[in-house]
């Protein structure tokens, strides 16, 4: 059975920064924030990756 994991907050959605790649390896941009109708997907200004980060997050988390 999967672990489960409190919600940051239950007033607001929150994007989980270890299972978000922005979409690297599988779009050119972040899908979420493509997609949003009014644009609530905000950068975190205090967790920016860098693209090798991201690209090795993905690794981590997608089987090739
Ligand atoms: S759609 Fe892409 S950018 Fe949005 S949460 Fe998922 S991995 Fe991150």
């Amino acid at each position: 059975m999967p672990e489960q994991q409190e919600p940051v907050s239950f007033d607001y959605y929150y994007i989980v920064t270890d299972k978000c790649t922005e979409c690297v390896g599988f779009h050119e941009t972040p899908q979420c924030a493509e997609v949003c109708p009014v644009d609530c997907c905000v950068p975190d200004e205090g967790n920016v990756e860098t693209r090798e980060e991201l690209e090795s997050k993905k690794s981590f988390l997608h089987l090739d």
